[in-house]
């Protein structure tokens, strides 16, 4: 059965209709019977004017270009095998599916070619690992520095689209190179054969610095000035949606900041090692990535169209080198929760959300889980669960970026440093080594709230505290081309 159309809004998916199905062409059959072929005569009688060692050469010479010409086109085919891009298919999604629905969902199979660094010019990388945690990005300024109740905390959670595309480019320029949390760690076998977990020995091309890149919390509600939500565009990729003031759908790779990602590094593919992109922390109380796939949706036609359709961008973000982590059920402080809350609360995760992101070993704590918290309890009951889980690779927040072994080997504990709208303001000092912010913030949309550091006006340049102006007339970035290949917002 297809869904209606009002059991979704089908805004977010245009596309469907548009689809254009492959057409095959019959050969034409000719109606007339073939005419009778008449058949050749050979005449050989040449061969006996020369004698046979010019036979044998002219052989001999017929049988090497024929060698040679072999070699040649089999050495091209298998270059063109080299060079396919390798694709990895995780296309079960709507087979897990319940099965009396039947869903109309895109073709998410196309290949990812990522950039490969050649391996014998990767050195051993001895530095710190840089980990950064992003929100999600302010698509439509003037939606949310309106100036309503809600303003003020949207500007300390995000980064406008603009900003987090100066942050990649201060990032790329630096020489920043972004790694998978999977990529920093490593399982070896003990002595008693136990399982250990340690952060590992990179490495990396030469002179390039390493990067995580976490992403929680992804809001999806357009009065905030965030985007609607993902959609698969006809080409297979994931790609933001909104409406604008004319009530008309946008669809773009601009509007949210996991596609923002994916267009940057679609224009330097070498920021990313082995085509690594973010590691998207997934909560379950509000859906996944904007998809009402919660169980408090009663509507249970629309849930498992939901489900399906974020099963399927979910499989196409991790085919694109997207990976995912638990960020509990309902961003639960688990340091200063009871166990059995805990367990209650993760449990609902693993039933729920699980079967869309797939099995995973990070586990991304809340941001009021910091480090200094998380340390006391890694022994504890809760910590020996979520090891019992299969987490392997633990995330909590700090004040500087850090990567540690935690117990003897039986997982690693990486520190984040949040990088939003308020570190925007006020952690100029603690990001100063990666980025500064004060080249990031943009005064002409935001509320002067203040920052932590002075301001240089951009139309004087001269200095001045506190200077950010109060327009909150922002540009839309949803509404630009995508030929430009330039900033995202303008
Ligand atoms: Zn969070």
């Amino acid at each position: 059965m297809k869904l209606p159309l009002k059991n979704r809004s089908d805004k977010r998916n245009p596309s469907l209709e548009e689809r254009p199905v492959p057409k095959r062409r019959r050969p034409k059959r000719s109606k007339r019977p073939a005419a009778p072929r008449k058949k050749r005569e050979f005449h050989f009688s040449f061969l006996s004017k020369i004698s046979p060692r010019l036979a044998l050469l002219i052989l001999f010479a017929v049988i090497v270009v024929s060698a040679g010409i072999f070699i040649l086109v089999s050495t091209l085919m298998e270059k063109e095998k080299e060079e396919a891009p390798e694709y990895d298919p995780q296309s079960d999604f709507y087979s897990e599916g319940n099965k009396e629905y039947e869903f109309d969902i895109p073709d998410v199979s196309s290949g990812y070619s990522y950039y490969k660094f050649d391996s014998s010019t990767l050195v051993e990388y001895t530095g710190d690992v840089d980990i950064l945690s992003f929100n999600q990005i302010v698509a439509y300024t003037s939606r949310a520095f309106d100036g309503d109740e809600n303003a003020k905390e949207i500007d300390s959670r995000s980064l406008t689209a603009k900003e987090f595309w100066d942050v990649l480019e201060a990032l790329y320029e630096k020489g920043y190179i972004i790694l998978s949390p999977n990529d920093i760690v490593e399982e070896t076998v003990a002595f008693d054969g136990s399982t250990q977990i340690k952060v590992k020995s990179l490495l990396l091309p030469k002179n390039r610095i390493p990067i995580v890149l976490i992403f929680q919390d992804l809001d999806y509600s357009p009065d905030s000035g965030y985007a609607d939500g993902l959609i698969i565009n006809k080409n297979g990729d994931i790609w933001s949606q909104s409406t604008d003031e004319n009530g008309n759908d946008v669809l773009s790779p601009e509007l949210d900041v996991i596609t923002l990602l994916d267009k940057f590094v679609s224009y330097h593919p070498d920021f990313s090692f082995n085509g690594a992109k973010g590691c998207i922390a997934i909560t379950g109380q509000d859906g996944v990535l904007g998809f009402n796939t919660q169980s408090s949706n009663k509507d249970e036609e629309n849930r498992q169209y939901e489900i399906a359709y974020a099963k399927a961008v979910v499989s196409r973000l991790k085919n694109t080198g997207w990976s995912f982590a638990c960020h509990t059920y309902s961003h639960i402080d688990i340091a200063g929760s009871e166990y059995t809350t805990v367990v209650s609360d993760i449990t609902k995760w693993v039933n729920e959300v699980g079967p869309i992101v797939g099995s995973t070993k990070v586990f991304v704590y809340p941001e009021s889980d910091t480090r200094e918290a998380v340390l006391p309890v890694k022994e504890g009951d809760t910590y020996n669960y979520l090891l019992d889980l299969g987490f392997e690779i633990f995330a909590a927040s700090g004040n500087a970026s850090a990567l540690e072994n935690l117990g003897s080997g039986s997982a690693v504990l990486c520190t984040y440093m949040i990088f939003d709208g308020y570190a925007l303001r006020y952690s100029r000092d603690q990001l100063l080594d990666i980025v500064d912010v004060a080249s990031i913030y943009d005064s002409t949309v935001r509320t002067n709230y203040g920052t932590g550091y002075t301001v240089s006006t951009p139309d004087t340049g001269s200095d001045s505290v506190d200077s950010g102006t109060d327009t909150t007339q922002g540009s839309d970035p949803g509404t630009d081309s995508t030929e430009d290949g330039g900033g995202s917002a303008e």
